[in-house]
């Protein structure tokens, strides 16, 4: 009789629970990624999606269509609800689940920091019924804008704040005020572009924090360039749908409001009954192991761990250099050998800011403009999974650059 395989489950089929399964290809061992979703997402071009430029189907791909030349591979199409480390037991949407090992890679999700009213009016973007709600949003308020006869009313649904100013804060106003101002103007010629605004509101005094001064500095300066009102110390405090209520007291109407201020780690990563951190993050030893649980390794966005002094960020880089560590200390395990320490790679930061610009520290140099958004170009495409998914983009990104057009400008209903 046979030996019976031992099963590794992986849970989350992002970045770092995709990487995860193809790196244990070939191991003597029966693969099973567990998602809610049944594709991987490329989260970086969500804001793309959010306006107008791709469609979801572009950044996007099934799983089992990516996994399929995987013979130890299975895939199963379910919520985690709960985890029992002790019993080695999964508790998902579809009963229980039990594994040998483990890597949960279950990411993080928006923080609202606790405005209530702003997870209730405002847009998160994380997901793509989130990214394709956001251009339904901004669609219907152009269309609403030509049906109201009130020029305050018609400013308001003209007024569309960003909160946040990290790249996905930056990339996301840049793109909505290219939008604006490039492409929806041609279609709406009877509307006056003045009316139309696109700020970024950031609490601190900075874009970019992790981006050296030159580059932040950029950014800004290509934002207003690029018709985006930059507005620091802008801390939000209350939002009703209508209207934007600073912590100053200053109030901006606006029907639109984008929160790109904050992500935690994924609610799955507070069920495992251990101490959560900043951002509701795990603390896991440095070979990832969730402490106490050697068969058990928790990798990317819900995973704390410090290197030389500071937190590792939560970016796709980090999600896909721990999957790589955590596969390798699981076949590692299977040989009874002892695990090794996970240690990051910092390859460099990326963002956009719409036709042309974009800044990019890389390899210890600073880019800006074209080179930097050639080069933003490059990486997103390389990245992007699927042979098909990169033609489309590049495509679609040609067809926008060139006529200066947006190719999924659909309100659609569900
Ligand atoms: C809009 C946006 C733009 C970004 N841009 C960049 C960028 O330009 N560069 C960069 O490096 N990083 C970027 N990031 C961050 C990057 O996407 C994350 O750091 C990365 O996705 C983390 O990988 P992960 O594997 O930990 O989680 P994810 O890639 O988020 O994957 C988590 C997976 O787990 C699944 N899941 C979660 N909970 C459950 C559950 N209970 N049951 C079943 N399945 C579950 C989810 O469906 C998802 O598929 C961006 C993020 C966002 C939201």
């Amino acid at each position: 009789m046979g030996q019976t395989l031992p099963t590794v489950v992986i849970v989350g089929a992002g970045f770092g629970g995709l990487r995860a399964a193809r790196a244990l290809r070939g191991v003597p061992a029966q693969i099973v990624l567990l998602d809610r979703n049944n594709y991987h997402l490329f989260q970086p071009l969500l804001y793309q999606v959010a306006t107008a430029g791709l469609g979801p189907e572009e950044i996007a791909k099934p799983v089992r269509t990516i996994l399929r030349g995987q013979r130890n591979f299975d895939f199963r199409l379910v919520e985690v609800t709960g985890t029992d480390l002790a019993a080695r037991r999964l508790e998902t949407s579809a009963g229980p689940i039990t594994y040998d090992y483990l890597i949960l890679a279950v990411g993080g999700e928006t923080n609202y920091f606790g405005l209530e009213s702003v997870a209730r009016h405002g847009f998160g973007l994380k997901d793509i019924p989130e990214a394709i709600a956001i251009r339904n949003h901004v669609l219907t308020c152009f269309e609403r804008a030509m049906l109201e006869p009130d020029a305050e009313r018609r400013r308001a649904l003209l007024t569309f704040v960003v909160v946040g100013g990290g790249p996905t804060g930056v990339e996301m106003a840049g793109a909505l005020s290219e939008l604006d101002r490039l492409v929806l103007v041609k279609d709406y010629p009877r509307l006056n572009i003045k009316d139309v605004r696109v700020l970024l509101l950031e609490a601190t005094d900075r874009l970019l924090g992790t981006m050296p001064e030159r580059l932040r500095e950029a950014a800004a300066a290509t934002l207003w360039r690029k018709h985006v009102e930059v507005r620091f110390g802008a801390a939000v405090e209350d939002y009703d749908g209508t209207r934007v209520r600073l912590k100053s007291g200053e109030v901006i109407p606006a029907h639109t409001v984008i929160w790109a201020a904050g992500a935690q780690a994924s609610r799955l990563a507070s069920h495992l009954g251990l101490p959560t951190g900043r951002q509701g993050r795990v603390a896991v030893e440095a070979t990832l192991r969730i402490p106490g649980h050697p068969e058990a390794y928790l990798i990317g966005d819900a995973a704390y761990l410090e290197q030389d002094g500071a937190p590792l960020p939560m970016v796709a880089p980090v999600a896909i250099q721990m999957a790589e560590t955590a596969a390798k200390n699981v076949r590692r395990a299977m040989r009874g050998e002892p695990p090794v320490l996970f240690r990051y790679r910092d390859q460099g930061t990326l963002a956009t800011i719409g036709r042309n610009a974009a800044v990019a520290h890389v390899f210890g140099l600073n880019w800006t403009g074209f080179p930097a958004w050639v080069m933003w170009l490059s990486v997103h495409i390389i990245q992007l999974i699927g042979f098909r998914n990169k033609l489309f983009v590049l495509l679609n990104w040609a067809w926008d650059y060139f006529f200066y057009e947006r190719a999924v400008r659909l309100i659609s209903r569900e």
